[in-house]
Formats: C-alpha cells, structure tokens, sequence
C-alpha cells in the first residue's frame, strides 16, 4: 500500500498530476527512451568498430539525447500548453530525423541500422500530424537522408554503393507507407468525429423527448419541477416574485365522453396552444398530467399574475373546436400561489392547487388567488364570482 503510494507520487512528480500533461510527457518520455536505446547501440558501434570514430559518436549521443532531454523539461514545465503544438511533435520529429542523419555518416558499415529507426520516428509521428505536416516531415527525412547518403558516399572510403541505394529506396519506402497509414488515420478521425457529433444530437433529440409532452409539446411534469426548483433558487437569491398556478379544464371527461377521445385530444392541444399564446415568452407551461397544467410566472406581481390568468380565462372560453356535428366549449378553472420566500415549491403547489378547489367549488371557470398569509387571507376567492 504505502510502496504504491510512493510509486503515485513519485509518477505525479515525473509527469505531473494534469492529465493532459501527463499523457504528452509520457510520450516525450518514450521517445527519448528509445532515442537513448538507439544512441546506446551506436555506442557499441563505435565501442566495437576500429572504422568508426568514437569521440565524434559520443558527442552525437549526447546532443541527441541531450536534446530531447530539453524538450521533454520544457513540456513538463508546461509552457508548451499555451503553444500551438505542445507536444512538440515536430521539433523532437526534426530533432530525431536530423539525428539520423548524422549517425548514419558516423556509423560507417552499420548504417544499415538507421533506417529502421527512422522507420520508427514516422510512424510516431504519423499518429499526431495532419496529413501535410507527414508530408513535410516526410520531404524534410528525405533531403536529410539524400544529404546524409551523399555526405558518405562523398568522404567514405567505399564508394556508393548498392547498400546505398537499397537505404535510400527504404526510406522512401517507410515514407509511403506513413502517407498512407496517415491517410487511413485522418478517414478513421473524420468518421469518429461524425459519429460523435451524431450521436450528441441523438442525445440532444432524447434529452428533448424526455422533457417534452408528446400531445401538446409543452413542458412534462418532471421538466416542470426541475424548472421551478431552478427558479425557486433563482427568486430567492433575486427577491424577484415567483408565481405558480394551477389550471384544470371543467368536465373534460363529458368532453371525452360525447365526442370520443381524438377529439379530446385536439382540445387539449387547442388549449395548450391557446394558453402559451397568451403568456409571455419567459413564462412556462407544462401539462402536468391529463387535463391539469402548471404555469410558472416569474419576475411579475400578484396584480399583474391574477390579471393575465382573467386573460387566459376569456381566452379559453372564446375558443372553438370543430367536432364531426358542430364546435365545443370549454371552460378553465384556476388557482394562483405567490411562491413565498423560504416555503417549498411542493407547498406552493398545494396552495395553488386548494385555489384550484375552491374555483371548482364555487361553480368553475374562474381564477381562485391562493391566501399567501395573515394580511392576504381577506383577497382569496377573489374570482370571477360575479359569472359564478
Ligand atoms: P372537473 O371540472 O371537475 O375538472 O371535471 P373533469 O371532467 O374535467 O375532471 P375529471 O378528472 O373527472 O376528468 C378528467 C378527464 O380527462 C378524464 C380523462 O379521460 C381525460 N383525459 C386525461 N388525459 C387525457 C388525454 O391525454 N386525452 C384525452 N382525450 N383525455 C384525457
Ligand atoms: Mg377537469
Ligand atoms: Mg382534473
């Protein structure tokens, strides 16, 4: 336990404990173990090989290692996350392509060895450019090795030879064939992005569905809760009024009963649409179950609330729904709550809902203000009774 703790932290000191740091200094961390492995085998080379110059191969070990060393502080210091690359793919892809190039001068007969590992440089790469950068890579690889090639043929001893040419021939042949993995990579990115952008808007079109009423396209109840608990937290922190109110269309079931239920259901949609056209954009209404609705009035005062339900009232009741032997009627009862500072959206409801009562109990189509304390009791039942 405690030795893997130490190991945890130890791996946050060399990496870091961003994630995104991590994974880039982990890859830095792996190139420059294999640039170590490679600069180690041309140090046995040298070690070995009476043709070869030591000193110099020295000296190319430690400048290459000692350059990716450099590359690999700085992206672990993280100045490179404000840079456009902060992998530094393409420095440390320069840095090893030229490194190559210079062993395969230095490494006389064993420069067979180099392009395998140039092999292994690109195809690094290939996973972390774009197209064009493979391709400047890869053209920068090739003059690199056409100098290199020449440079030997030039000072060697042995003259150019077949080797020579079947090196050159490898390192176009690895070249091409990271053109095309990198091809292949780009088509596997283009399609992964496509589905992830498909399936955001299948989420967004679920997320949609599962709010939404399918008859009337309004809010659904539990849309409609989330909704007041957000406007709840909203009007508290703001001292702004929130409104809550209930509406129940009167004898509906008849309704259903004589006309049958398609007809029923227009009327629900007819009413639906007829009330979201009489409030304002920035109140909501949500069918909350049947033929009852909530509407949820923010950021206005009582007066103003009981008003625009009165509005409402006549709205519904001047409305007309063809049926197959003439047009109905309906009426509306409702019931307001002021949602008070400190109570429950539950308890608001339930006083908008006892409004509601009460304006089914006093004959129906009528608005029912919910008593919001000692000082309000006197405005309840304040409905249309004149039409009662
Ligand atoms: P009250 O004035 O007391 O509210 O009487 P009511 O008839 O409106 O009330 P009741 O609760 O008795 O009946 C409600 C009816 O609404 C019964 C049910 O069949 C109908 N209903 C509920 N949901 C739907 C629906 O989605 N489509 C249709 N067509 N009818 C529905
Ligand atoms: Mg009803
Ligand atoms: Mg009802």
């Amino acid at each position: 336990m405690r030795t893997s703790s130490r190991w945890q932290r130890l791996r946050d000191v060399i990496l870091s404990t961003d994630p995104k740091r991590r994974t880039l200094v982990s890859m830095a961390l792996l190139a420059l173990v294999l640039m170590t492995s490679s600069a180690g085998v041309m140090l046995l080379v040298a070690h070995s090989s009476s043709a070869v110059n030591a000193t110099a191969v020295q000296w190319w070990a430690a400048m290459s290692v000692g350059g990716l060393v450099v590359m690999t502080a700085f992206i672990r210091s993280g100045e490179t996350a404000r840079l456009r690359d902060p992998s530094l793919t393409i420095p440390q892809m320069v840095w090893t392509i030229t490194s190559g190039a210079v062993a395969y001068v230095l490494a006389g007969d064993a420069r067979g060895l180099v392009p395998s590992v140039l092999a292994l440089i690109l195809f690094f790469g290939t996973f972390a450019l774009t197209m064009a950068e493979v391709i400047g890579i890869g053209t920068f690889a090739l003059l690199a090795f056409a100098c290199a090639i020449g440079v030997t043929s030039r000072f060697s001893a042995s003259p150019f030879g077949y080797l020579d040419t079947a090196y050159a021939l490898m390192v176009l042949i690895v070249l091409s064939g990271c053109v095309a993995l990198n091809l292949r990579i780009q088509r596997i990115r283009v399609r992964l992005h496509e589905q992830r952008v498909a399936l955001a808007e299948a989420l967004q079109v679920n997320r949609e569905l599962a709010s939404r009423d399918e008859l009337t396209g309004l809010l659904n109840r539990r849309a409609m809760q989330d909704l007041m608990g957000l406007e709840h937290r909203r009007s508290v922190r703001s001292g702004r009024p929130m409104l809550l109110a209930q509406l129940d269309i009167d004898h509906f079931k008849p309704i259903n009963d004589t006309h049958g239920h398609a007809t029923g259901d227009r009327a629900l949609q007819a009413f639906a649409s007829t009330v979201r056209d009489a409030v304002r954009d920035t109140d909501v209404l949500a069918r909350w179950g049947g033929e009852e609705f909530v509407l949820m009035l923010s950021d206005t005062q009582p007066e103003d609330a009981r008003e625009l339900l009165e509005r409402i009232r006549r709205a519904v009741a001047a409305m007309t729904i063809p049926h197959a032997t003439g047009t109905l009627h309906m009426t509306v009862s409702m019931g307001l709550a002021l949602h008070l500072p400190g109570d429950t959206v539950e308890h608001t409801l339930e006083r908008a809902d006892q409004a509601l009562y009460t304006a089914k109990a006093l004959g129906r189509n009528r608005v029912v203000v919910a008593p919001s304390g000692h000082r309000h009791q006197a405005a309840a039942h304040s409905g249309t009774s004149a039409r009662a």
